[in-house]
């Protein structure tokens, strides 16, 4: 058996790993690379390996750093089926579908300035249409959680819950390989285990391979901080001086795990009555899809939606659509709740809500997710004043808060934790999904307690086990 990571190997996004056995080629994942100078070449780069070739592809989970090179997978050849769970599905096509926009509208911009400029434009097409990314649906095969499930001559694959976002799944694969069967686990994300809205990471049994993130191998997130507490602190205070709260957020997840707070908020009376506005068309699309799988819900959240209470919905709250309302709400008197994507304010309509608020002293900027260098959200977060939106420069007068505890991601504990479930230790274990840092502090401390052989592939680099 051999593993090649070709992406998430010392880096956060670009998930991508290929399995190669005398049975077939499976591949984990194919994820866009996201923030840095390189991104644009990287993600435009034919893949190294012939996507022809591949037998299938195992997509542990919605998010575009997983899923958004499929329709470049496509383009350059692959014609197999594309494995993931139901609620997934249903993702992909709202993130895939909004990701191919955002490639023909970043190519048009570019298009309009060089032709301004009097330069050819004639090399300039969008990395993918949205038709394109729409393509991929159609090699889409949705497959049930915790349901073994035969992969025709090459093994089979079982989807376990991983809490990270809807659908996120601990992919467990049995994969022949000669006269021996290898069993590989790929955690993909893995959630918090104290996640307000989704179930934590399911445990597994400890496989000869695990493909492990370490997103936060390095990082406890501090336990006395309620995220909910905070929240409504920063809620408060900024209702106070008569300004709106903008929140950048993941339209798929995080947007979700904030609104389960504010529905909390709300139905204790505690919002008081101040708007809570979700202004993402495509963190509304999302939102419906989650009310459709309360199974993925954690306990307290099942229990609240059993009881006839829906966690995402509450008084109070606009899920807002259309470019007239989304614009009104500029307008609007009083303190606000604006959640508005995307979650790194590199696109979408939350530029729009910075532009008009950041200069604004009575406002707050709260960030909720990671911000990877590079990104507006991450210029921001770091300090810089003044910051250019659009193309203009805007002082920076709103507070700039960040709350952390709402990341999707296992933080060190959780990781440790997930890994002392597996009841054994992997015969080899890769970690991926992490900078370097993170990476490494996850393996030494693996080492240390677990005895494990850990490796912490480059990308590009191969393992034959
Ligand atoms: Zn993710």
């Amino acid at each position: 058996m051999r593993i090649s990571f070709h992406g998430a190997a010392g880096e956060v996004t670009g998930s991508c790993h290929l399995i190669e056995t005398t049975a077939g080629r499976i591949l984990l994942d194919c994820g866009m690379i996201q923030g840095g100078k390189e991104r644009h070449e990287r993600n435009r780069a034919p893949f190294p390996f012939n996507p022809a070739d591949v037998d299938l592809v195992v997509l542990s989970h919605a998010h575009i750093d997983h899923s958004g090179r499929l329709p470049l997978l496509l383009e350059q050849g692959f014609r197999g089926r594309i494995l993931t769970t139901t609620p997934t599905v249903g993702l992909v096509e709202i993130l895939l579908a909004d990701s191919g926009h955002i490639h023909e509208e970043d190519a048009r911009w570019k298009i309009r300035r060089l032709k301004k400029k009097g330069e050819d434009a004639s090399w300039v097409t969008p990395l993918f249409t949205r038709r394109e990314a729409l393509a991929v649906l159609e090699q889409l095969v949705a497959v049930e959680f915790d349901t073994w499930y035969a992969l025709d001559g090459i093994g089979r694959v079982r989807f376990n819950m991983a809490g990270h976002i809807l659908g996120a799944a601990i992919v467990e694969l049995e994969i022949e390989d000669g006269d021996r069967c290898r069993h590989v686990t790929f955690s993909g994300d893995l959630g918090v285990q104290g996640a307000r809205l989704l179930a934590r990471p399911a445990p597994v049994e400890a496989p000869e391979v695990l493909i492990m993130e370490s997103t936060y191998g390095d990082r406890d997130r501090p336990t006395q901080e309620d995220p909910t507490d905070r929240l409504l602190e920063i809620v408060r205070h900024t209702a106070k001086r008569g300004g709106k709260l903008v929140i950048p957020s993941f339209a798929v997840g995080r947007t979700q795990e904030i609104l389960a707070r504010f529905n909390d908020l709300a139905e204790s009376g505690r919002l008081e009555g101040i708007p809570v506005m979700v202004d993402s068309p495509m963190a509304v699309e999302a939102t419906r899809i989650f009310t459709r799988f309360p199974q993925a819900y954690s306990k307290e959240a099942r229990r609240l939606f059993c009881s006839g209470d829906q966690p995402l919905q509450f008084d109070g709250l606009s899920l807002v659509t259309s470019v007239e309302e989304s614009k009104a709400i500029n307008f609007l008197e009083g303190p606000a709740v604006i959640i508005s994507a995307s979650g790194m304010c590199t696109a979408g309509r939350i530029k729009h809500h910075l532009k008009n608020n950041i200069s604004d002293p009575a406002a707050t900027i709260l960030f909720v997710g990671y911000q990877a260098r590079g990104t507006l959200g991450n210029v921001i977060q770091s300090g810089v004043d003044p910051v250019r939106i659009f193309g203009e420069e805007y002082p920076v007068r709103a507070r700039i808060e960040r709350i952390s505890g709402f990341s999707a991601h296992a933080d060190r504990g959780g990781l440790l934790d997930w890994f002392s479930g597996l009841g054994g230790v992997p015969e080899s274990t890769f970690l991926v999904h992490g900078e370097p840092d993170s990476a490494a502090a996850l393996g030494t401390e693996l080492r240390d307690r677990h005895k494990a052989a850990v490796m912490i592939p480059k990308r590009g680099e191969l393992f034959d086990l």
